[in-house]
């Protein structure tokens, strides 16, 4: 029984963070004009209504895609992710906010493919209304870390499998690591992104010490720290891990990554570390 609903926390720091990084690799796709297929294990509701009852229970997106709303210009790709948010909100007000999905739509191409998983019923059916009519948008109703594996090699050769999973499980980081170990023996050349919650150090030190032991030969680490404090508790950063990076993505994230880490740390503490976990 899932109990997460992205919708409490749609536009908090988390996601200006994996949707920065996730508008920076797809445009990176997009540069050749090969097709691409996007593959997102946990896709979410689509669109998300700041102004709902479950948004308005945290407020959390005031402290993210709040914080840069009125921003003009910002840099590398974040601009790019500012006025998708905006051209979401056409009168001037923040009010809606994009999943994964709809940024990926926007930046995909009509001869881009995108398979879309969703486990929550309520979400799903959310996210298949959003895609209506979306001829190349194809919404499964299931688990995306089963179900995904079978996806690749996808007849593209080209792809981007985006996981960011909800973690409500105990075992969900092995499960999702083994998952992505599988999608890379099946599929080495793919580019994998995958989101985690910085909450307790030694899971993401286990999480690093996954990805060394592995076969894969390029692993980068993006984190953003929005507390250092680490006896705080909750969630204080999130990180992407993402196999096969472009090759020019650590130039072109940091200053990115200095921007969050400023303008999204509490009271000054904030940090962002980039680092290169398998380099062979
Ligand atoms: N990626 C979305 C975005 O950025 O807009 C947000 C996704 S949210 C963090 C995680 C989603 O995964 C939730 O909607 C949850 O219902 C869904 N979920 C949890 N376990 C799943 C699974 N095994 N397969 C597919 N979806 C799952």
């Amino acid at each position: 029984m899932l109990s997460y609903r992205h919708a409490y926390h749609a536009g908090n720091f988390a996601d200006v963070m994996k949707h920065t990084v996730l508008v920076q690799l797809l445009q990176y796709l997009t540069r050749k004009a090969t097709p691409v297929c996007y593959i997102e294990t946990h896709a979410g509701a689509g669109t998300y209504d700041l102004q709902s009852a479950h948004a308005a229970k945290t407020n959390e997106y005031q402290d993210g895609i709040g914080v840069f709303w009125n921003d003009v210009s910002l840099p590398g790709a974040m601009q790019t992710y500012l006025e998708l948010v905006r051209a979401g909100n056409p009168h001037g007000k923040l009010r809606q906010y994009p999943g994964s999905p709809v940024i990926a739509q926007r930046l995909l191409r009509a001869h881009d493919r995108l398979e879309l998983y969703e486990l929550h019923t309520s979400d799903f059916a959310l996210l298949k209304n959003e895609c209506r009519g979306a001829r190349r948008v194809r919404c499964h109703h299931g688990d995306g870390l089963s179900a995904a594996i079978a996806m690749v090699p996808p007849i593209e050769r080209r792809a981007l499998v985006f996981v960011d999973p909800s973690y409500e499980m105990k075992d969900e980081y092995q499960r999702v690591i083994e998952t992505v170990q599988r999608m890379h023996r099946r599929f080495a050349t793919g580019v994998y992104a995958l989101w985690y919650p910085v909450i307790d150090r030694r899971l993401v030190d286990s999480i690093r010490r996954s990805f060394e032991e592995s076969r894969m030969r390029h692993v980068l680490n993006l984190e953003l720290l929005i507390e250092t404090d680490d006896r705080r508790p909750g969630m204080r950063g999130c990180g992407m891990v993402i196999v096969n990076p472009p090759w020019t993505i650590t130039a072109d994230v940091q200053p990115v990554l200095a921007l969050l880490a400023e303008r999204l740390g509490r009271n000054g503490s904030g940090a962002c570390n980039i680092s290169q976990w398998v380099d062979e």
